[in-house]
């Protein structure tokens, strides 16, 4: 299944474009991917926290993929009420030359586009860190019904941390959020990367 603004993806990442596992497959796959992504197993059993991880799990996988196309590795993808995968994107600010080619941005424009409706009240976005001020407009115009995000964004969150777009004056829409899942193995996923391209940087 090749989903709205979605890149060929190889090793790790080809599970991804798995729109449903079931049973005793999905377990060995999520097992799978949190032992590449070396998070350590679910510290509780709740069946929405889960799922939550699950996602967040597979965003972490595009991410990754993207930081190594020379992107902030950032990815957000969209699922439906029936937790149905409907459209996935990273930043993609250095492949396009586009100031707004953030992850959120591009997997609500793919997730209209693939809905035919860009009302998202049914959808949530899994994204690997909290929105910026441009990506929580984007979310509120989009009438996303819930957020779910991994690592606080300190200089730059817009949900929460420096600021809060969607319960602010100029919302005129109120969404859930549910931020920290994964937050740990999501903020140091950006700084590793962070920390190689200052690397990078000191050897040219
Ligand atoms: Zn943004």
């Amino acid at each position: 299944m090749i989903l709205p603004g979605e890149q060929p993806l190889n090793g790790l990442h080809k599970n991804l474009s798995a729109s449903h596992l079931e049973g005793e497959e999905e377990m060995l796959a999520e097992a799978t991917l949190a032992s590449a992504l070396g998070i350590p197993p679910a510290p509780i059993h709740n069946k929405i926290y889960l799922r939550h991880r699950q996602w967040m799990m597979r965003a972490m996988a595009l991410a990754d993929a993207a930081g190594k196309l020379g992107e902030v590795p950032v990815a957000a993808i969209a699922v439906g009420p029936d937790n149905q995968i409907i459209a996935q994107a990273t930043n993609r600010k250095e492949q396009e030359c586009d100031p707004t080619a953030h992850a959120e941005v591009l997997a609500l424009r793919a997730a209209g586009k693939q809905l035919g409706n860009w009302h998202l009240n049914d959808c949530t976005l899994y994204v690997t860190l909290e929105p910026c001020v441009m990506c929580a407009g984007a979310i509120i115009q989009s009438r996303l019904g819930r957020l779910v995000y991994g690592a606080d964004d300190p200089k730059a969150g817009a949900v929460r941390t420096v600021l809060n777009i969607p319960d602010g004056p100029c919302s005129n829409h109120r969404l859930q959020v549910t931020g920290g899942i994964l937050a740990a193995p999501c903020r140091q996923q950006l700084q590793h990367w962070f920390q190689q391209r200052r690397q990078q940087q000191r050897a040219n």
